[in-house]
């Protein structure tokens, strides 16, 4: 049975490609995520992301930048401190949400992109990526790279806007950077190099409120972390945070820390 090139993600494919939590499960087998985002200007951003990761199916959190106290403040659970380079063993690194676009920010990246783990690619990192002309590192990248754009992060990226058909866009520039693309929006569609498309149908329009994409790019770090391929990895982190913003807005407007909270319970049914 063959995969179809375009498909509409199903809970029984998250329930599929879930990783299992067994009895010998212990935390370093569960897989570690690197988290680096964050900034003195955006701390909000780190712990948005942070907080994402550690609802997913990772057994830890590592935090490397400058958000430390505050990420720590909020999720005491994460080892949180230093850079990129210095934070030991890591099998996947999210990077990007609020981190800025300075030479410090430029660094990190090149360090995040230089670890052979896969790599979850957001915001301020698309920034460096276009202005940096760091693109052409990802092209010989041999672990998998997920970037997250919404649409003007895609324009940035793309030089044009979506249009009308979001999923031809996502696979072309899937194409062209050798990277799955997850293409935000009411209905968020990932595309992969290989010509293989995902549409999620859980988005809801309570998720457009600030810091969510945070929350997202956390979560797919962290299934990342756990070894799902991207592209499943990608699906799986959209539905879920599609999910996680309907539970949350039954409780009124959401914020982004609503999501976090909600993505626990919505989690929890997989197991
Ligand atoms: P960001 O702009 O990076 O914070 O990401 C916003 C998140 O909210 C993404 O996951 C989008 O898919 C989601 N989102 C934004 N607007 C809408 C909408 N109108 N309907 C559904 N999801 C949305
Ligand atoms: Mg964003």
């Amino acid at each position: 049975r063959g995969t179809p090139a375009l498909r509409v993600t199903e809970w029984s494919d998250l329930v599929e490609w879930w990783p299992e939590l067994g009895p010998a499960s212990e935390k370093y087998t569960r897989g570690v995520v690197g988290v680096a985002t964050g900034s003195e200007t955006y701390p909000g951003a780190a712990v948005l992301s942070v907080g994402g990761a550690l609802a997913g199916p990772t057994g830890l959190v590592r935090y490397a930048g400058s958000a430390r106290a505050e990420v720590l403040h909020q999720h005491p659970s994460v080892i949180a401190g230093g850079r990129v380079a210095d934070a030991g063993r890591v099998q996947a690194w999210v990077c990007g949400s609020g981190l800025g676009t300075g030479a410090d920010a430029a660094a990190e990246l090149r360090a995040v992109l230089a670890a052979p783990v896969p790599v979850v690619l957001d915001a301020d990192a698309l920034t460096l990526l276009v202005d940096g002309s760091l693109a052409d590192r990802l092209r010989g990248r041999d672990a998998p790279i997920v970037v997250t754009p919404h649409d003007r992060e895609f324009t940035r990226l793309c030089g044009e806007e979506p249009g009308a058909d979001r999923v031809g866009s996502a696979l072309r520039l899937a194409a062209w950077m050798n990277a799955v693309v997850l293409l935000k929006g009411d209905r968020t569609v990932i595309g992969t190099p290989d010509g293989r498309a995902y549409v999620n149908p859980t988005g809801t329009p309570a998720l457009a409120t600030g810091g969510t994409g945070d929350v997202l790019a956390g979560l797919l770090g962290s299934l990342l972390a756990a070894g799902v391929p991207a592209d499943r990895a990608a699906a799986s982190a959209a539905y879920l945070h599609g999910l996680a913003g309907r539970e949350a807005a039954r409780g009124g407007p959401v914020t982004a820390p609503d999501v976090v909270t909600a993505l626990r319970p919505v989690v929890a049914r997989l197991g």
